[in-house]
């Protein structure tokens, strides 16, 4: 079942509106270890992909994730905009022409994962996106490298991300505004973690089916 840019705009509108109701959620969660904005910048950037999106349907996946990466760089500041917008950004180089077959979509998400780590230097263990984004990419290149279909390795990849975004909280980061808190920021959920897991969350509601 391959991916191609009706299925990649379901799942970024998708994102969008979990983000907008989880928005408080995400803000509360920065404001215990950061500045009180991860909610804010995330809502605010998928809202103007969704919108750039349905403006100017790009023709194909790899123009659809490089405008959706260039709008986050464009839109959000702070950490998140330049990490997310990373992640679409090495998506979209990764995706060659046309859709995406589920090997391709999971070696994008890799490629999105492997660019956030190139541009925030963040470890496993750090307490960002990348201890939900890891995991997911690890359980979703196990479930089809076994030959499972794409809607049932994104459901295992939503779930791991959803084990690693709970994994962050007793995690001292060691990255970005929450690593100034120290070893204050343990006994709290990591906001970008938080997020990272809606997107995968989102994935798998919506692509592979
Ligand atoms: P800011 O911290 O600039 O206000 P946000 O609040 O929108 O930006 O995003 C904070 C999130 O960004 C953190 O919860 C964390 O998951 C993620 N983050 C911060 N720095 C890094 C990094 N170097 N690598 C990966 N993720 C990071
Ligand atoms: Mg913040
Ligand atoms: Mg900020």
């Amino acid at each position: 079942m391959a991916v191609g840019t009706e299925d990649l705009t379901a799942w970024l509108r998708r994102f969008a509106e979990s983000v907008h109701e989880q928005r408080d959620r995400l803000t509360a969660l920065d404001a215990a270890i950061g500045d009180a904005d991860h909610g804010a910048n995330m809502d605010r950037g998928m809202t103007a992909v969704v919108a750039t999106l349905d403006e100017s349907p790009p023709a194909d996946a790899a123009a659809l994730l490089k405008k959706t990466g260039a709008t986050l760089v464009s839109k959000v500041g702070g950490a998140s905009g330049p990490l997310y917008g990373t992640l679409f950004l090495r998506m979209a180089g990764a995706a060659g022409d046309g859709d995406l077959d589920d090997a391709a979509f999971a070696r994008a998400l890799r490629a999105g994962l492997d660019g956030v780590v190139a541009r925030g230097r963040a470890e496993p263990g750090d307490k960002t996106m990348v201890d939900a984004l890891g995991p997911a990419c690890d359980a979703l290149d196990a479930a089809v490298e076994a030959g499972k279909p794409l809607a049932d390795a994104l459901a295992a990849a939503a779930d791991a991300a959803a084990q690693g975004r709970d994994a962050t909280v007793p995690m001292v980061a060691r990255k970005g505004r929450a690593s100034y808190l120290g070893e204050r920021s343990a006994g709290h959920q990591d906001p970008g973690a938080t997020s990272t897991a809606l997107l995968v969350e989102a994935a798998a509601a919506t692509l592979g089916r």
